[in-house]
């Protein structure tokens, strides 16, 4: 109990120097609070300028202030005037520092996020493995993340697996601590947009110029603390043409297996960014060749191992890699009804084999698939809804007689399910001519597109029709 109270107090205690950080240095205390802070950062000293690392000025790393989001600044600056620290770090540091384009910015922070959250009227608290604040500034929205401390620490939240791996991790520290647990030395950079200064505590920078992506600390233990840090490696360096160092490369190929003790809805939102990246293909061939692709996509690697199927999923990944390079949008749905297409038809092969007729052998297939994928790797519901859709709008394409195409071409998703189906065509499964005819089709008008459907071949299905009313016809494919 009394343990507890004093727990409370040192912690409220450091949490306060913490806010004040930057405004409070005696420099007469600088060598004393260094050789504290090296030795024990579970006191939270007071960070001291530049905190011991390399500083970074801008006429070296030259960063474009144009180049940073104006959401981003103005988020820096209030945390500033209200006396915090605050700096833009990780992907967004390291992509200006690559020339590129930052997709998103974030900012570090010694203010903890209950304060963040008081500062920023348009902002909310979010997480809970990782407690953060988004704020808000027009549509742009910036993640706002309290300097994180060592996990290995047992005060504050924080949780940690049998197979070490970090379950919560709220534990809040200094920048060095910060800096200290974050993946990689190219994402442990801090710029401060009011002093234009970069610091690096990892040698970041050097790592960056020379193209080197390198694990702080051991990789080993980085892998078993957080697994998904290997499919980051893989996904950053085919985005950034970054070499995996060495060392940080080495235990990949034998830890793979740790990741099937990651939640599967926190490998379904890695796998979207990695596929998503604009550099899928490079992204699954690297994550073949270091066999991290087991269990991620149950049946990937069956499907990539025959031809018809690894054209298509191929072409799809080109496809989806070409629309992002070119700054379109992809839609994840389709990608995934895609990646899993041809388990799909395995599926509905072999319950029509047992009797089913086509559209209930497709959908018992599809409820099949994606149940069985859910339990490495859950695709998000808003997704499988529309991937189901998809799928069960291909066999409609196959009816080009009577009103049917009609009726197809006025379904909310047609625009996707012919995307699909070109994709079907090209990669060899369907003739060409499917999707020829369907594209004449879509562009003919009145007469020129009645004149184009074809006579009803399925003579059973005509004999049955011709029994009902016409309006009673039901749809196959409903
Ligand atoms: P991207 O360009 O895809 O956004 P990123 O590196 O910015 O790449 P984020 O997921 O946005 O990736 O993470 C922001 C920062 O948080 C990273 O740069 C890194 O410093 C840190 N980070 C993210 N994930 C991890 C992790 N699993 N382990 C340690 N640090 C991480
Ligand atoms: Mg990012």
């Amino acid at each position: 109990m009394i343990k507890k109270l004093l727990d409370r107090i040192f912690n409220s205690k450091s949490a306060k120097s913490l806010a004040h950080a930057s405004t409070t240095v005696n420099p007469t205390h600088k060598a004393q609070q260094r050789s504290k802070l090296t030795a024990n950062h579970a006191h939270k000293q007071p960070d001291l300028p530049h905190h011991g690392a390399l500083s970074i000025a801008h006429k070296t790393h030259k960063i474009d202030r144009n180049l940073l989001s104006n959401a981003a600044l103005k988020t820096t600056e209030g945390l500033h005037k209200a006396g915090f620290e605050a700096y833009i770090v990780g992907g967004a540091v390291r992509d200006l520092l690559l020339n590129r384009t930052p997709k998103d910015f974030d900012v570090a922070t010694n203010a903890t996020p209950e304060q963040v959250n008081r500062l920023f009227r348009r902002s909310r608290l979010i997480g809970k493995r990782f407690r953060l604040v988004h704020v808000l500034f027009g549509d742009e929205t910036i993640e706002v993340s309290t300097f994180r401390g060592s996990h290995l620490e047992a005060e504050g939240d924080a949780k940690v697996s049998d197979s070490g791996r970090i379950i919560r991790d709220n534990v809040f520290g200094s920048i060095v601590d910060d800096a200290l647990r974050r993946d990689f030395t190219a994402n442990a950079l801090y710029y401060n947009p009011a002093s234009q200064e970069v610091l690096d505590f990892h040698n970041g920078y050097a790592d960056i110029k020379a193209g080197i992506l390198r694990m702080i600390g051991k990789p080993e233990t980085r892998y078993a603390e957080d697994p998904v840090r290997m499919l980051r490696a893989v996904r950053l360096s085919a985005k950034l043409g970054l070499k995996i160092e060495a060392q940080t490369q080495a235990p990949i190929a034998k830890m793979a297996d740790y990741l099937a003790d990651v939640p599967p809805s926190r490998l379904f939102d890695e796998m979207l960014k990695l596929f998503l990246s604009g550099h899928a293909m490079q992204s699954l061939a690297a994550l073949r060749a270091q066999q991290l692709h087991h269990g991620l996509l149950p049946m990937l690697d069956v499907m990539l191992e025959q031809a018809m199927g690894k054209r298509f999923i191929m072409m799809a990944l080109q496809n989806t890699d070409q629309r992002i390079l070119a700054g379109k949008s992809a839609n994840p749905s389709f990608l995934f009804a895609c990646l899993l297409w041809h388990e799909m038809i395995v599926a509905w092969e072999l319950h029509k084999k047992s009797g089913q007729h086509l559209m209930p052998a497709l959908h018992l297939a599809m409820n099949e698939v994606i149940a069985s994928q859910a339990e490495k790797l859950a695709i998000h519901n808003r997704y499988t809804a529309t991937m189901k859709e998809i799928w069960a709008m291909q066999p409609r394409f196959e009816q080009r007689a009577g009103k049917r195409p009609f009726a197809l071409l006025t379904h909310p998703r047609y625009r996707a399910g012919y995307d699909f189906l070109l994709l079907r065509c090209e990669s060899g499964e369907l003739p060409m001519e499917l999707g020829e005819w369907w594209t004449a089709f879509a562009n003919a008008e009145g007469e020129a597109r009645s004149a184009m459907l074809m006579a009803d071949s399925a003579p059973k299905k005509r004999r049955r029709r011709n029994r009902k009313k016409p309006s009673a016809t039901p749809n196959v494919a409903d």
